[in-house]
């Protein structure tokens, strides 16, 4: 069994894909041609974004709507720390910093009642995460920043596709930035990304950034990057999309197969999703203690696992000197517990069933290891395992 099966998702769209690589093989279009726009088009159409500028990857996409936004040296960007590190690598390298503010314990994401305690006058942006496939509050994230001032830059790279409220992530706010990784909800293969805005002024900026400043040929208006989707990539992603309204629905039905199946399981817990929006389960994650021993059993039973993320970036090396006054004590304690399972359109039934079976013995034989419940009572609380 795979973590991610792309093989599978390969093998269906063979002929659309291979069809559309030898198009870009047959014009030579190589940088920017006509698979680009083709692709930005159904993109902005499928979000009902105004605007789609696609980009080299998801970490450039936050990376130019930084630069889109003109951050200052010392402008402060408020974020998560339970997130992949481009979050923050790219605010520090846009000339930021960071400011922490913690999550929610049940969903993983931002918690949007502790980001206003963390504007400053040095404030000028929110970056929440749609983490694992569910966007964020981000009405409420919205509401700050009308009242500040402030951008806000959706990184939507685990949520492509996915819905909150009606609407599309990527168009929910100033700038949705994606990424089509390949394991991501949608990915081609190789690095891509896309960002999204309604700004006319702010997608045009995105689009100079991408292309080394240029507003014309050798007329450089601005500071930018080399920050282009490749043709081939943009090819890939056409053919992929004619098959990923399929996809999304199988998410939506694999993810709630096993909230179904795993419901019941003491010892696992599961990441909630509000009634408001779906996820499109990036990750399938749940939340179990001893989370070594779980992992371990799990792939002796030949089921793989990852953790998304083992640790916040407020305890990582690069941004420890980013903390501030939000302490992230739930971010540290969800850290310790995340574990993600096997998750894409194409995961079997039986595989599932699998994972599921597996799990549970895992479980049970972590639990009846662990001292029992009256030793835990008369232990100091920190030293409760609960
Ligand atoms: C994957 C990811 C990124 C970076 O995307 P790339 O395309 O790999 O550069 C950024 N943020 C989050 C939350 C991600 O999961």
């Amino acid at each position: 069994m795979q973590f991610i099966d792309l093989k599978a998702q390969y093998a269906a769209l063979k002929p659309r894909i291979d069809a559309r690589i030898q198009q870009v093989l047959d014009h030579g279009q190589y940088i920017l041609g006509p698979e680009v726009k083709e692709l930005e088009q159904s993109l902005a159409k499928f979000t009902s974004s105004r605007h789609c500028i696609t980009v080299a990857s998801g970490t450039e996409a936050l990376l130019i709507a930084l630069m889109a936004l003109d951050l200052k040296a010392g402008d402060e960007v408020i974020t998560t720390p339970f997130t992949f590190a481009a979050t923050a690598e790219m605010i520090v390298l846009a000339g930021g910093r960071p400011v922490f503010a913690d999550i929610e314990a049940d969903t993983c994401n931002i918690d949007a009642a502790r980001i206003e305690a963390q504007v400053t006058s040095r404030t000028r942006a929110i970056m929440p995460v749609s983490l694992y496939g569910q966007v964020p509050d981000m009405d409420e994230i919205n509401a700050v920043a009308a009242r500040h001032g402030l951008a806000v830059i959706e990184d939507a790279a685990q949520s492509f596709g996915a819905l909150y409220k009606g609407r599309r992530s990527c168009a929910l706010s100033t700038f949705g930035a994606t990424s089509f990784f390949p394991s991501k909800p949608l990915g081609c293969y190789g690095d891509g990304g896309a960002l999204f805005t309604d700004d006319d002024g702010l997608a045009q900026a995105a689009r100079e950034i991408r292309v080394h400043g240029q507003s014309g040929r050798y007329v450089h208006t601005r500071l930018g990057v080399g920050g282009r989707l490749d043709t081939l990539q943009a090819a890939i992603l056409l053919a992929k999309l004619e098959r990923f309204e399929w996809e999304l629905e199988r998410r939506a039905a694999i993810g709630e197969r096993y909230e179904r199946l795993l419901a019941g399981l003491a010892g696992v817990q599961r990441v909630a999703v509000r009634g408001d929006r779906n996820s499109v389960y990036a990750q399938y994650t749940v939340k179990v203690e001893d989370r070594a021993a779980v992992q371990t059993a799990l792939q002796a039973a030949g089921v793989p696992t990852a953790v998304h993320y083992p640790k916040p970036l407020h305890r990582q090396p690069a941004y420890e000197q980013y903390r501030g006054s939000d302490p992230c004590a739930v971010s540290d304690r969800e850290a310790a517990r995340v574990m993600s399972l096997p998750m894409s359109a194409d995961l079997s039934e039986a595989d599932q069933d699998r994972v599921v079976q597996a799990l549970t013995v895992a479980v049970n034989l972590s639990a009846s290891s662990r001292p029992d419940a009256a030793t835990q009572r008369s232990l100091p609380r920190a030293a409760r395992v609960d």
